[in-house]
């Protein structure tokens, strides 16, 4: 789905010809939030982006709280998917999960139609060797549901920082600097609940020295 695309314009906007430098981009496209600058002008979409936003090169378009584009799903992650890009993580975390407890019933099940209810270790071993393709389909199963684990772990800790994946890699805000953190619960409440609430706890203002 749009993961929050800003429409973006043919040329550069009229009313900023007079604001030009001698690039030919306008002078005031930077944004200082609580000590942090940010480029806010994009010179492809020629518009001023709002903060957190950022331009996708694979997708060509200006995001809104660009999270991260996404190569599995070929799309962008902002502000709008984010939080069902969140489900989707957390429910393959499940399913995995799933897929391991079924293999393992599988296993088990084989043992006991083989070789009665008091099979031991040995004789578990026998069914695996007999039934590889399903011993691989458990490894693959127990690979994926790590990585995907992982992932979910880590977007919960940034969501309750309230950061996104590129603000966290880039290490945009020094610790206790993020503008928008609120605290956990009320971060999560703005991602998940109400992700167009942009909010911003301190002023924004255009930074002179840039
Ligand atoms: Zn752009
Ligand atoms: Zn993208």
């Amino acid at each position: 789905m749009n993961p929050g695309i800003i429409p973006r314009n043919e040329s550069i906007p009229q009313e900023l010809e007079q604001q030009m430098d001698l690039r030919g981009v306008p002078r005031h496209r930077f944004l200082k939030i609580s000590e942090i600058t940010i480029k806010q002008f994009c010179a492809t979409c020629n518009i001023f982006r709002p903060p957190r936003s950022k331009h996708c090169s694979f997708c060509d378009n200006c995001i809104l709280r660009f999270d991260h584009h996404c190569t599995w799903l070929g799309n962008c992650v902002g502000l709008y998917n984010y939080r069902y890009f969140v489900v989707l993580i957390y429910s393959s975390t499940i399913f995995l999960m799933q897929c391991l407890y079924v293999t393992v019933c599988h296993f088990g099940q084989e043992a006991d139609d083989t070789f009665g209810p008091d099979y031991g270790f040995l004789d578990v071993l026998w069914v695996l060797s007999e039934d590889t393709s399903t011993v691989f389909f458990f490894l693959y199963c127990l690979f994926l549901m790590f990585a995907v684990l992982l992932l979910a772990v880590y977007h919960t800790v940034i969501s309750l920082q309230n950061l996104t994946t590129n603000e966290h890699v880039k290490n945009y805000y020094r610790e206790g600097q993020n503008p928008f953190d609120y605290g956990g619960l009320k971060n999560c409440q703005q991602i998940y609940c109400f992700p167009e609430n942009l909010v911003c706890r301190s002023m924004i203002q255009h930074d002179p020295t840039c």
